[in-house]
């Protein structure tokens, strides 16, 4: 039976951040104005673990939301000790949590091994200085760099967060920072198109005309062959595309690549792009595409879309699918007679 992950997540808010990331508006995104305490973590862990399979694999506690390390270092403790004590008792198998690359130093991995902290992500965004610059993250790459380093060095599972469409930002810059992401080679990934959400920087530069987000498709095109490049480096990507259970809803999303489905549509154009590769523009009595069982519904894209597409695009009378579970998930084969 496969491994089954769970994740109990704890929105860490704003808090004081002093920082002033023009996409950020962490009420918004975290939809959370107050931080819980002890015995309300304790409490949230605990009606979580109601709902989760006693049999479950490996059940870990996430702080997500703000800069954790770099909030007040008494309410970190004591969020910490909550984990810790949850840990201890058995009840969860690990803690993870998100933060600032400038947040990161010995100090801070010495204090969070002894928690029992297993997995730091770092909001990284980008690795292009004039887009760190533009983003008003007030740090620059090395930074990045180094803090990965000592993540690694504590032996901590290491997850990284990546923007594309940030201002100052091109296909190319965000392609650079996609294949350096690989050469530090992460744990895991999460992309994260880049939303105008309401009361940001980001909402004033866009409604002054200053900021052009990216359309739903250009975030759809990037971030399929984002996924693709990571899914040939054996690089996991947890997330694609901010979820309304992060907190993030419609009416505050202002502008930029939203989809409650987003993952599932790159993932489908990222099929499409395969079963592309294998065609060309000479008329086809019967295109064959098989797949694994699995990925057939990626195949055909959100309301047929994959199937219309190729319907509309080329001359094809007839599009067959078939099904061979031999076949590795993302695999196509494709047969133009
Ligand atoms: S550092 Fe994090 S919490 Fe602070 S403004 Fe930037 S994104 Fe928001």
């Amino acid at each position: 039976m496969s491994k089954r992950n769970y994740i109990i997540p704890i929105f860490v808010p704003h808090l004081g951040c002093p920082h002033d990331c023009v996409f950020c508006n962490q009420e918004e995104i975290t939809g959370v104005k107050r931080g819980l305490g002890y015995a309300e973590v304790i409490k949230k862990v605990d009606s979580y673990l109601e709902t989760i399979p006693k049999r479950a694999n490996n059940i870990e506690v996430a702080f997500y939301g703000g800069s954790f390390t770099g909030i007040d270092p008494l309410y970190q403790r004591e969020l910490l000790k909550a984990a810790k004590d949850k840990l201890l008792k058995g009840d969860i198998n690990g803690v993870r949590l998100s933060t600032r690359p400038d947040y990161i130093d010995e100090k801070v991995l010495d204090y969070l091994e002894d928690y029992g902290v297993t997995a730091i992500e770092l909001g990284v965004q980008s690795l292009d200085e004039k887009v760190l610059k533009a983003a008003g993250r007030g740090h620059n790459r090395e930074v990045v760099l180094k803090a990965v380093d000592l993540i690694k060095e504590y032996n901590f599972q290491l997850g990284l967060q990546i923007m594309p469409g940030l201002p100052g930002s091109s296909r190319e810059s965000d392609f650079q920072t996609v294949k350096e992401i690989i050469q530090l080679k992460p744990d895991f990934v999460r992309i994260y198109p880049t939303l105008v959400i309401k009361g940001t920087q980001l909402a004033s530069l866009y409604k002054s005309g200053h900021y052009i987000p990216l359309s739903l498709e250009d975030g759809v095109e990037i971030s399929s062959t984002i996924l693709e490049e990571l899914n040939k480096a054996q690089i996991k990507v947890i997330r694609v595309g901010l979820q309304p259970s992060e907190g993030v809803n419609d009416d505050e999303v202002i502008a930029g690549p939203f989809h409650p489905s987003f993952r599932q549509i790159v993932e489908s154009r990222i099929m499409l792009k395969k079963v592309e590769e294998k065609i060309d523009d000479n008329p086809i009595k019967t295109l064959t595409i098989t797949v694994n069982s699995k990925d057939i519904s990626n195949l055909r894209g959100q309301k047929n879309h994959n199937i219309d597409t190729l319907n509309n695009k080329y001359p094809i009378e007839e599009i067959i699918i078939k099904r061979d579970d031999t076949l590795e998930r993302g695999s196509v084969i494709v047969e133009a007679l």
